[in-house]
């Protein structure tokens, strides 16, 4: 599958050679763990035809990063769990979205049932949204409440219990047959073989040593098959240098700003 680095949408070879836009892509707003702010936080945006379609996540580099590269703020967002380097940017998309008429109350907020109390505690439980009163936080989205699967723009996305923290507080993400969005997670072998059968790029949390919250890279080698290894895109690091020694042990490694491309889902519904 090829990469693309720059900002420009990423290119694949169909057919006869000739070299097209990728319809689906998936751009990394940040690849780093909540320390590592140089690399951003982990957060990206599946892309059709070049622009934003559904962000995962919405930290604070992570939404400035989706500023800097699209001159927006995001329409619709899927979230994985409410840690706050997954959530610290919503306070001003809070503020983007509800000041601009055509977008108060349409951005779409899809969020893991289970996820929501946490999610409405962490970012949207402050005394009064606005100083003046008169607005609720949630009066600038349009929050879905979503069980294992939802529905976007036509598409059919699965969600699935992630291992991070507490049961039934972080989930994934799949795009069927295009992408599997692990987030934050400890080795799932188990979701994994149900979730990521279709030859789906698996964007893994992943760093160089494991803890109790996260995958190290001897977890996923002891616990994955290789065959799903070589399809996993490794991100939530600790450093530019441990990115280089998990590259450098025969993985593929995110990077800040890249844009993957990926295959076309399976879900999709004609019309
Ligand atoms: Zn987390």
């Amino acid at each position: 599958m090829p990469i693309s680095a720059s900002c420009a949408p990423p290119t694949t070879r169909r057919g006869s050679g000739v070299t097209e836009v990728a319809a689906w892509s998936l751009r990394l707003h940040g690849v780093g763990n909540a320390s590592a702010v140089a690399l951003g936080s982990a957060m990206a945006t599946i892309e059709r035809d070049g622009a934003p379609w559904l962000t995962i996540d919405c930290g604070g580099e992570g939404l400035t990063a989706f500023e800097a590269a699209y001159g927006d703020t995001p329409r619709a967002l899927f979230m994985t769990h409410a840690h706050m380097d997954h959530i610290a940017g919503f306070e001003r998309l809070f503020v983007a979205s509800y000041f601009d008429e055509a977008r108060r109350g349409n951005v779409r907020l899809y969020v893991p049932v289970t996820l929501l109390p946490l999610l409405h505690q962490r970012v949207a439980s402050y005394p009064n949204a606005l100083a003046e009163g008169g607005a609720n936080f949630w009066d600038a989205f349009r929050v879905i409440p979503v069980g294992d699967h939802f529905w976007h723009d036509g598409v059919r996305l699965e969600v699935f219990p992630a291992r991070h923290h507490w049961p039934d507080t972080a989930f994934g993400l799949r795009l069927r047959g295009s992408l599997v969005w692990t987030g934050d997670t400890r080795p799932i072998p188990e979701m994994l073989a149900k979730f990521a059968d279709a030859d789906e790029l698996v964007a893994h949390d992943c760093a160089l040593q494991g803890n109790p919250s996260h995958s190290g890279i001897d977890d996923l080698e002891r616990e994955y098959p290789r065959a799903l290894l070589a399809r996993c895109l490794l991100y939530h690091y600790a450093s530019a240098e441990d990115g280089a020694a998990l590259r450098a042990r025969g993985h593929r490694v995110g990077m800040p700003g890249e844009v993957v491309a990926l295959r076309d889902p399976a879900g999709e519904q004609p019309g």
